[in-house]
């Protein structure tokens, strides 16, 4: 396939029954129509198909004729459905060979993990078509595969969202260059972080800000339940100049986005909180019902957390809040466990009984059940505490029990963010 009009043509086919039955939503489609397009490649088709070989040959083969880039994701797996490698070596005749360095990885993994043995199925994640590029896979035992055609780039990556992301992350830059470098105009990228404002709203208030447009800067907002990153792109450019037009649309955009942005150099609040903590001296301890444990895992999934985070209470029922917390057990009766006089005292037991300068309180209503009228489901209050200062917020989340755990986390880790800056302040219901 020759591209046309000097950009490169992409064709991502997406495998999985669990895709096709509605189990799991593709989000790794969507992702790579991203990224792909801040790296000047044009998605033109998308296809979705069951663990079938046939039909991911079919698919594959189609899409081979419309785009010289094939981005295959998922079946590159343990299982005996995981089929792809196997259907893709067939239908382009490169016979799957077991690669000694993958194996090796594996079986390091797996000592690691405390296995001793290497199960027969594992194996099969080390078979890799002849002639294929070995794309690294920091997260996963699954390497990305590339195979070359003269037609196309055809290029198989795991499902599992992290591990997919992670390779083309690190790969796909290099691979691009390698084989489309005429066709590709250089890109260059600049990405603000957000939490707090919904994408529609962002998106409106940044076009309020720039009625001309942004110039030769794309903007592309990119949205999850954590919040919305603004990424910036301009292609063609040099480097030194494009920076200059970043800065510049960011102190147009300022107004828009101070109240919302954070700095974190992977992009997760949790990092900023805790590099907010240590320019204070600071160390915090957390004080979880609803979100059980996950305040606490975001934030020692920030490596060097120790630092500041030592440690945390999931007191799901009322009696583990008065009890480990020191929450009264005339506020709960008063107000309910889902209140702003709980979270915060909750947050404050946290710091209490872990002696630290910070805390967070978190209680809501994650759903499915236990809504009421006065407490739908979606329900939270939460608190965050830092040298005798406190600021609560209630809200109601939308989405599923995971969605409202993701949203609450989140929203909490912000209030203590904006807390440790100055920039909260107490929003509850009246205290008396
Ligand atoms: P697989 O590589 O097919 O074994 O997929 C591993 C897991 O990744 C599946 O169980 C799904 O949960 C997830 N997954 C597979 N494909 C996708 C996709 N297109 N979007 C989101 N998640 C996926
Ligand atoms: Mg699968």
């Amino acid at each position: 396939m020759i591209p046309l009009s000097g950009s490169v043509r992409a064709a991502i086919v997406a495998v999985g029954d669990e895709l096709l039955l509605g189990h799991t939503v593709d989000t790794n489609a969507a992702w790579l129509g991203l990224e792909l397009g801040t790296r000047g490649v044009l998605v033109v088709r998308r296809y979705t198909v069951s663990d079938e070989s046939e039909e991911i040959a079919w698919a594959v083969r189609d899409a081979m004729r419309v785009a010289e880039l094939v981005v295959v994701s998922g079946g590159l797996g343990p299982t005996p459905d995981d089929v792809t490698r196997d259907a893709v070596a067939d239908l382009l005749g490169r016979p799957l060979q077991t690669d000694p360095d993958v194996l090796e990885s594996i079986r390091v993994r797996f000592l690691e993990a405390g296995m001793q043995e290497l199960p027969e199925p594992n194996k099969r994640v080390a078979q890799v078509p002849e002639g294929a590029l070995k794309l690294p896979n920091p997260v996963g035992t699954a390497p990305g595969l590339v195979l070359e055609t003269p037609e196309s780039l055809v290029v198989l990556l795991p499902g599992v969202p992290r591990e997919l992301r992670s390779i083309v992350d690190g790969s796909f830059d290099e691979l691009l260059a390698r084989r489309f470098s005429e066709h590709l105009p250089p890109t260059c990228s600049r990405t603000v972080h957000t939490s707090g404002i919904p994408e529609s709203l962002l998106a409106q208030q940044v076009r309020g800000q720039l009625p001309e447009g942004a110039g030769v800067v794309t903007l592309a907002f990119l949205p999850d339940v954590r919040g919305v990153d603004l990424r910036f792109t301009v292609t063609s450019m040099e480097p030194a100049e494009a920076e200059r037009r970043f800065d510049e649309l960011e102190r147009r955009l300022e107004p828009v986005l101070e109240p919302w942005r954070f700095y974190a150099k992977r992009g997760d609040l949790a990092e900023a909180v805790v590099e907010a903590l240590r320019a204070r001296s600071a160390d915090l301890s957390v004080a979880e019902s609803c979100t059980g444990g996950l305040v606490a895992k975001r934030l020692t999934d920030v490596p060097g957390a120790s630092d500041v985070f030592r440690g945390g209470i999931v007191a799901y029922s009322n009696e583990a809040k008065i009890r480990h917390l020191g929450v009264d057990a005339v506020t709960l009766e008063e107000h309910g466990a889902v209140s702003a006089p709980v979270a915060e005292a909750m947050a404050a037991g946290a710091a209490r009984v872990f002696e630290t300068g910070a805390g967070i309180g978190v209680t809501g209503v994650a759903g499915p059940g236990g809504g009421s009228a006065e407490k739908p489901v979606g329900t939270v209050w939460y608190a965050a505490w830092f040298q005798d200062r406190v600021a609560v917020r209630g809200e109601r989340f939308p989405g599923d029990r995971e969605a409202v755990r993701e949203r609450s986390a989140q929203a909490a880790l912000l209030l203590l963010l904006r807390l440790l800056e100055g920039r909260a302040t107490y929003q509850g219901p009246p205290r008396g």
